[in-house]
């Protein structure tokens, strides 16, 4: 059967200019970068130049980039570094209700210790409010974390008029852009922010590879202890491969977007056209301020379709879409970005994300609009005739 895959959000498989990057890290030169024969020292000149041009790309300095695991790591290192500096004197922390678990269980973790935090709540198409951040900020603020982009609803959030607030307010700012990536340009002066998080595997480079961009002069700490490696700002080996497959596949992206990043949005739109058609669709967040490439919706009226039955039926006609962030997956609990935004646990649990980007066909897209047409009045027909 043939497959249409919609989960981009979830992940991206490894595009093959990545795969073929990664390569010779794994053989000829596997050596350790840290290691002083001169076989060694190509490795570490091939990291230093991969952290160019990462930086480059992001338009930072090469030493303003550590490379992670992944966003959940650069998270955590953000959010955990900067309260390890400066928690003596600076307890609070604000962020927003509807960021990733890697914010919002590092936010309960650090409350362990007597860290206070604030989050912000949304709007009914998912975006935070900058008079409810100006509020939130206190003397003892340390850090505010807001994502760029949600992961589950595709909504684009105020980051650079939020930097603005905290920098006039002495506070650092730190974004998740996971999901802006590739379907939004990426310029960490542009946003002026102080820290920002990233994973590979969301834009075709290799699962476990990330990267945390700390703006020159941020007081930040290190969540791995060990070694000098990333300027002792996180141990252990570089995993080079991983970092030639995130440069790579980081350089195809941004191009890809800044030559075609009009043909997703028109893609979006043909979509949004081809749903609209389906009685008692809603979409979940604002229609404007949002990535294109992310479409979160439920099919609603007078006889609402179950989520998981029309994802299942979906699945079983070739079609892969989630109902949310994969990080919940197999719990039964309705999200919580959506239940911020005032929709009830039944319109939560009802509710469908559909995700794709540059690499996606549009014929694909149009197949999948008519399939879940088709479903949809499928699944409402057996549940009115149950
Ligand atoms: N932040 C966001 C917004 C994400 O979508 C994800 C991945 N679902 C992460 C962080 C975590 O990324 P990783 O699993 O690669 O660590």
């Amino acid at each position: 059967m043939k497959k249409i895959y919609l989960d981009t959000a979830a992940t991206t498989p490894l595009s093959e200019k990545a795969f073929g990057a990664m390569l010779p890290f794994f053989k000829d030169a596997f050596y350790n970068a840290s290691a002083a024969y001169s076989d060694a020292g190509k490795v570490a000149r091939a990291l230093r130049e991969f952290r160019s041009r990462v930086a480059g790309i992001l338009n930072a300095q090469a030493s303003e980039i550590i490379f992670t695991s992944g966003a959940s790591e650069s998270n955590n290192t953000a959010i955990k570094g900067v309260f390890a500096k400066i928690f003596r004197s600076k307890k609070h922390f604000v962020t927003t209700a509807i960021e990733h678990e890697s914010v919002l269980k590092t936010a309960e973790y650090l409350g362990t210790f007597g860290i206070e935090t604030t989050y912000l709540p949304v709007d009914s198409s998912g975006r935070i409010s900058l008079s409810d951040l100006k509020k939130s900020i206190r003397n003892d603020t340390a850090l505010v974390s807001i994502m760029l982009v949600n992961n589950e609803i595709g909504t684009i959030e105020p980051v650079e008029e939020a930097a603005e607030i905290c920098r006039e307010r002495g506070v650092l700012l730190h974004t998740d852009a996971t999901q802006g990536i590739g379907h939004l340009a990426i310029d960490v002066k542009k946003l002026g922010v102080d820290f920002l998080s990233l994973s590979a595997h969301k834009f075709h480079g290799p699962k476990g590879s990330g990267l945390l961009y700390v703006k020159s002069g941020s007081s930040s700490g290190s969540l791995v202890h060990g070694g000098p490696q990333e300027s002792g700002r996180r141990a252990g080996t570089e995993n080079l491969p991983g970092i030639a497959g995130l440069t790579s596949a980081l350089e195809d992206c941004a191009r890809a977007y800044a030559e075609k990043g009009e043909e997703l949005r028109k893609m979006q739109n043909k979509f949004v056209r081809s749903l609209y058609q389906i009685e008692g669709l809603e979409f979940n967040g604002s229609l404007e301020e949002r990535i294109p490439g992310n479409l979160n919706f439920r099919i609603g009226g007078k006889s609402p379709v179950n989520g998981e039955s029309l994802r299942i039926m979906l699945e079983n006609r070739g079609i892969l879409v989630s109902k949310g962030s994969a990080c919940n997956t197999g719990a039964d609990s309705p999200s919580h970005v959506l239940l911020a935004m005032g929709k009830s646990a039944e319109e939560a649990r009802n509710s469908i994300r559909i995700s794709f980007d540059l690499t996606t066909r549009n014929e694909d897209i149009s197949e999948a609009a008519s399939i879940i047409a088709e479903s949809a009045e499928f699944l409402r027909h057996e549940r009115i005739f149950a």
